[in-house]
């Protein structure tokens, strides 16, 4: 197997779940077999390798998307002892961040869908699950926390059949459940992996214990069926009742097919945090989830025109690649988060940004690793990479070959939904606080910042009120600006407003003349406070001039 191509042992992919099921620890534990960390520290402690911002550090979860690169040799099947490049993009939880998770389904070729073993499928696994089914991406499924009071591996799969609509298949059986959690049954090989020790190790049987012995042969057979509807060569050995013909390489094949076309998703069982069951989840990556060369060649268009075009993920196609994530960082100032569809990209060479039409000189490029960064001097289709020195980029731009100039499909961003005002403590600190918006603003196309005309606040909208709380504790923390924040008095005024027609439509059937004092001594304080208007009423009372025409 070793003479796969480099792309080919490529694999770039993001861990999604409902928040808490245990993406982070399991990233984590990723990270420690693959030999990147050499100690795990606890999320709750603040201490994870991916987490990047001071505050996903005290809340103990993870906002942004980094990408990190991570070497893994399956032990068995056809890549066995072949070092494979896994690039994780972490994919965030929270429901106020979807948009990121958007951003990264964008830019990743398979992902490991991580559910709570006691929990099954929950409201948020069902929306990013949903949202991976949108860009296509191919999953495995890792039910996580065996361990735990109440996990359930049955009722988990069920659930994944059930409310998610896919073709599960356990390709693994775990070895008893919650504190009794000792070992996975490997269906494809039919082998018994009995955790032995703190630190993930295992020993590997080549039995199935008598009590798990039926259920392991009808989990089998199910897996047999599942792989003969993608694979011809086992579908004949199955009909033709030749079962023990099919051989491991057999069922790796086509349960990579059937990945890839979505028609199934392996289902595998583990505890990240008692670091059951990682390695061979990481073995699956590889088996199972597409290298770069296994996706159609991405498409775009030539700008300024309607004309399609598309680019092959080969190292000498015209270099295009999207941006898809942009942090800074006090001592290099913009880090943007690449993924290279095609081509080459050499530190030092001047690309295009066809968004804003300008040339732009590519400084240092370099790959994020859990502990370090490694400088590069070049990065090349399939990567997923990190460049300084990009000044006016925004997430969603592509940078592709002046020559060659071609604009990738951007990503969708929904209309923000909350809205919040800030302000400057002091007027000094105001060019600060602009400067600090402006930045976060390029990062992260789902904040929209503008000055209320009427007002002249300054609003911040997003995706959801801990989405702008993030905003504001990055403009202390980043910035040093301490900001002002507030209810935009827009909303205020629409508020109000409703108050005043409410209360003027009750006087209006309740009583008669001289009533609308009632509304005046009511709602009139508040009303001039939020800078509404007052007019004379010729019935005896003053209402705001923008409510005349709304309420007669
Ligand atoms: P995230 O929100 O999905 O990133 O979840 P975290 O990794 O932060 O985990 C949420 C909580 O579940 C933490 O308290 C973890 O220690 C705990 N947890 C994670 N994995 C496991 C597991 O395999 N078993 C048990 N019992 N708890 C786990």
């Amino acid at each position: 197997m070793s003479r796969s191509t480099r792309i080919e042992r490529y694999r770039n992919i993001g861990i999604m779940a409902h928040i808490d099921a245990g993406k982070t620890t399991l990233t984590e534990r990723v990270l420690f077999f693959t030999g990147r960390i050499h100690s795990t520290g606890e999320v709750h402690d603040g201490s994870t390798e991916m987490d990047w911002l001071p505050q996903e550090k005290q809340r103990g979860i993870t906002i942004t998307s980094a990408a990190t690169t991570a070497f893994w040799s399956p032990r068995h099947g056809p890549s066995a002892g072949t070092p494979h490049r896994i690039n994780i993009l972490d994919t965030p939880g929270h429901v106020d961040f979807t948009i990121e998770v958007e951003r990264s389904l964008r830019v990743l070729d398979g992902a490991v869908a991580v559910f709570d073993a006691s929990q099954g499928v929950e409201p948020q696994s069902e929306a990013v699950w949903r949202q991976a089914d949108r860009y296509g991406v191919p999953r495995i499924a890792f039910i996580n926390k065996m361990d735990k009071v109440g996990a359930d591996f049955v009722m988990s799969l069920e659930s994944i059949r059930e409310r998610l609509g896919a073709r599960a298949v356990a390709v693994q059986l775990p070895l008893g459940e919650e504190s009794e959690f000792r070992g996975l049954v490997d269906l494809v090989r039919m082998k018994t992996l009995h955790f032995d020790g703190e630190a993930g190790e295992y020993r590997e049987e080549l039995s199935v214990p008598e009590d798990v012995r039926q259920r392991a042969e009808t989990l089998r057979l199910r897996l047999i069926e599942a792989a003969a509807d993608v694979d011809d060569a086992v579908m004949e050995k199955f009909v033709d009742g030749r079962l023990e013909d099919i051989t491991e390489e057999d069922l790796v094949r086509a349960l990579r097919a059937g990945t890839l076309s979505r028609t199934l998703v392996p289902v595998l069982a583990g505890s990240a945090f008692k670091k059951k069951g990682v390695q061979m989840l990481l073995d699956a990556v590889v088996d199972y989830l597409p290298a770069p060369s296994d996706l159609p060649a991405v498409e775009g268009l030539v700008p300024g025109t309607e004309q399609r075009a598309s680019r092959e993920p080969t190292d000498d196609s015209p270099p295009a690649a999207l941006v898809f994530k942009m942090m800074s960082d006090k001592n290099v100032g913009n880090i943007v988060f690449l993924r290279v569809y095609s081509g080459t990209l050499r530190a030092g060479t001047v690309l295009l940004n066809p968004a804003t039409g300008k040339r732009e000189r590519v400084g240092r490029l370099m790959f994020m690793h859990a502990n370090r960064r490694e400088e590069v001097s070049e990065v090349h289709a399939g990567d997923i990479a990190a460049a300084l020195g990009l000044k006016n980029v925004r997430t969603g731009d592509t940078l592709s070959d002046p020559e060659a100039p071609v604009v990738l499909e951007s990503l969708g961003f929904p209309e923000p939904v909350v809205h919040l005002a800030v302000e400057a403590k002091s007027p000094a600190e105001l060019p600060k606080l602009e400067e600090g918006l402006h930045r976060l603003a390029a990062e992260d196309p789902s904040l929209r910042v503008g000055v209320d005309p009427e007002s002249g606040q300054v609003l911040l909208s997003g995706m959801g009120e801990l989405h702008l709380e993030v905003v504001v504790d990055r403009l202390r923390t980043e910035y040093g600006v301490e900001a002002r924040v507030g209810q935009p008095k827009v909303a205020y005024r629409d508020t109000l407003k409703r108050a005043v027609r409410q209360e003027y439509r009750h006087v209006r059937q309740t009583g008669g003349p001289g009533q609308y004092a009632r509304v005046v001594l009511d709602v009139a304080p508040a009303a001039r406070g939020a800078g509404l208007v007052f007019v004379d009423d010729t019935k005896g009372g003053s209402i705001p001039r923008e409510l005349v025409p709304a309420i007669q």
